[in-house]
């Protein structure tokens, strides 16, 4: 017979009964994120890193570990059949997609602190979908088949399906992942027209998803805070289940409600050689960390207890998210002091000639 100490450090909660109790972090953003380190290509954006650079994944993994993510998200985003055929590697996809959960689960099962990390398998759009097409259907039903069984077999302990601009599409992911039985997160991701693009408004789209057995159901992605937070205040009140709101680190407008045609204001003065500062040049256009801080803390205070960052996500930002519903994270060891700062310090032993010197710095 085990004693009460034991028993609760064997069972590992859930993903719904850790969202009953409390806010639930999950960090995103792979892909961006994977690319700064220079382990991806911009634009062809395909996941090779967990067969070519498996160590440079984990650290990732690690850096959002430590930084308060609760779930780790396999990095199976675009791994997908249709892509792997754009870059003539079809053959690759099951050893990329059952690397990446290898990976995911191994930096689960090895936490920080005593509870176990919840392993994520990952679907996302198939950018193949055609409201118009049925065939599409068929094909894109057999893309995120395998891919959740994949996770299955590698100990998911949850499922993410993610970025989902068809409403159909959304709908599909979510049957396959319903089938699992498995706690299922669905989020979708609309375009610059404010509507999904079968023409179905982002709060119904929400409803059906939760009629349909989600779990979890949101928005991720293409959006910064400013133009998330009023399409997620509208889906939390509509919905009676758990709602996510994993927002992109850009400052994105009413007029540019995407990242995929920001302007740049910012002075630039060497453009990007693209159409436009996506995905290369975004820098200038990020979110402070305490825009993102806000951003949390006014979802968590509507109800909205799965938070985290799409993409422009960083270690920094993830515990952001964190400490803004109040949840002490292992860096936050590393919270800024800025007592002690060489200039701009409080304590008494900072020269008075160097605090006098703050505005000629
Ligand atoms: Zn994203």
């Amino acid at each position: 017979m085990k004693n009460d100490k034991e028993m609760s450090k064997d069972r590992k909660r859930n993903l719904i009964e850790r969202l009953n109790s409390g806010p639930v972090i999950c960090a995103e953003g792979f892909l961006f994120e994977i690319e700064k380190r220079g382990y991806m290509a911009s634009g062809e954006f395909v996941p090779m890193v967990s067969l070519e650079h498996p160590k440079a994944l984990e650290n990732l993994h690690r850096d959002f570990q430590h930084a308060g993510s609760d779930i780790v998200q396999a990095f199976t985003y675009n791994g997908h059949r249709e892509k792997m055929r754009v870059i003539g590697k079809e053959k690759l996809l099951e050893p990329l997609n059952r690397a990446a959960l290898k990976i995911a689960k191994k930096v689960a099962t090895s936490p920080i602190g005593k509870e176990p990390n919840l392993m994520a398998g990952n679907i996302s759009n198939s950018n193949i979908w055609n409201d118009k097409d049925p065939k599409t259907h068929l094909e894109v039903e057999k893309m995120f088949s395998e891919m959740v069984g994949w996770a299955v077999d590698e100990g998911a302990d949850m499922l993410i399906g993610e970025t989902f601009y068809y409403a159909e599409e959304a709908y599909t992911a979510l049957k396959i992942m319903k089938k699992t039985g498995l706690p299922s997160v669905i989020t979708i991701a609309p375009m610059g027209e404010n509507i999904m693009r079968d023409g179905v408004s982002i709060v119904d789209t929400c409803k059906e998803l939760e009629q349909l057995g989600g779990d979890v159901v949101g928005m991720n992605c293409f959006r910064g805070p400013n133009t998330m937070m009023p399409y997620i205040k509208e889906v939390r009140k509509a919905l009676k289940c758990h709602v996510a709101a994993l927002p992109i680190n850009f400052r994105t407008t009413e007029k540019h409600p995407t990242f995929f045609n920001l302007p740049d204001n910012n002075g630039c003065t060497c453009h990007t050689p693209h159409k436009t500062p996506f995905p290369t040049a975004l820098d200038p256009m990020q979110c402070n960390r305490y825009e993102i801080g806000k951003f949390a803390k006014e979802a968590f205070d509507l109800g909205i207890n799965y938070l985290g960052v799409c993409c422009g996500a960083n270690p920094m930002l993830i515990r952001e998210v964190a400490e803004a519903v109040g949840i002490k994270v292992p860096a936050s060891k590393y919270r800024e002091d800025m007592s002690t700062h060489m200039l701009f310090g409080t304590h008494k032993r900072i020269p008075k000639h160097q605090r006098d010197y703050m505005d000629k710095a």
